[in-house]
């Protein structure tokens, strides 16, 4: 794959290895004091390189809790490892998809994501809130996908931003690890989020990364902002709004072309606008104001969505 941009260099994470929790890879961090147990998670997709930057820099930092507990953890490390310029995309995973896995955790199989699934389990159990940090195929405006439930949008409206709160089932093939336990459950007071920072590479997703992660642990309150690394903060934006998801377009055969450019959250005014064809069937918007969520422009595998449509609730 030619001309995909990478704007950074990637961070050395093998020095993270041996972890401090007897599993490779994962930090945990005790402060001794009473309070909530945090986790930032990166690298939940191999590709996805903003929030290994982050979580390489905050290891990288000592940054330590005041309050609760914090874990610092790396998910598909061997997908990340094996990262081939030549072929960018293709380490987003080893085996199979490790955001798919997580309702069959205890079903027999032997997969890559499935094995490092079940070493990270215990920690995302014990975790009241998690982040989780990733980026997207496509140069797409950034988004917050804030799960199915109320608790998860208002979680990503006191984190601030971005603009864009998306409300979503997650995906019929698998459930995500920000849906796992707790998370998914409406009477669980645990809360999820997930942070899809922009283009994996470029210099602007690291910025988006670090941004959220820091308003992320200053609310959870195992830290004081002022413990983060400087600079990390951007501008609040002045308004956020919610996305809720109704339906996730998927391309027959992998042949699905848009009619133009679409940088993700765009809003479609007109019911029966065609916004692309399908092995040339016409594929239009099913109702007014709809809000194209992620288009992906590199869809070329059979039954892979490529665009979620919603409305602003
Ligand atoms: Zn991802």
């Amino acid at each position: 794959m030619a001309d995909v941009p990478i704007e950074f260099d990637f961070p050395d994470i093998t020095r993270w290895r041996a972890g401090n929790s007897g599993t490779e890879f994962v930090y945990v961090f005790e402060s001794g004091a009473p309070g909530p147990t945090v986790m930032v998670n990166a690298l939940t997709h191999g590709n996805e390189v903003s929030g290994a930057i982050v979580v390489d820099a905050l290891l990288d930092a000592g940054l330590r809790p005041r309050r609760g507990a914090l874990i610092l953890s790396f998910a598909n490390v061997e997908a990340y490892f094996s990262f081939n310029k030549d072929h960018p995309f293709k380490s987003r995973m080893v085996n199979e998809d490790f955001n798919r896995v997580w309702s069959r955790l205890d079903q027999p199989g032997d997969t890559v994501e499935l094995r490092r699934a079940r070493l990270l389990r215990p920690f995302v159990e014990r975790a009241d809130m998690l982040l989780d940090l990733h980026s997207m195929h496509d140069d797409c405006v950034p988004l917050m996908l804030a799960g199915p439930l109320e608790k998860g949008v208002a979680f990503a409206q006191k984190v601030g931003t971005p603009i864009d709160i998306i409300r979503d089932k997650g995906h019929p093939s698998g459930r995500r690890m920000r849906d796992y336990g707790g998370f998914g459950d409406p009477a669980s007071p645990k809360a999820a989020l997930l942070i899809e920072t922009g283009q994996h590479w470029r210099a602007s997703s690291v910025v988006v990364a670090k941004d959220v992660t820091a308003r992320f642990l200053a609310l959870t309150g195992v830290v004081d902002a002022a413990d983060l690394p400087a600079g990390w903060r951007q501008p609040t934006p002045d308004t956020q709004r919610v996305v809720e998801v109704t339906h996730a377009i998927a391309t027959k055969n992998g042949n699905f072309t848009f009619t133009q450019r679409y940088n993700g959250q765009d809003t479609v005014p007109r019911a029966g606008t065609v916004l692309g064809h399908d092995d040339d069937v016409p594929f239009v918007t099913p109702y007014d104001d709809c809000v194209l969520v992620m288009p992906s422009n590199h869809a070329v595998k059979p039954g892979v969505t490529i665009v979620r449509l919603g409305r602003v609730s």
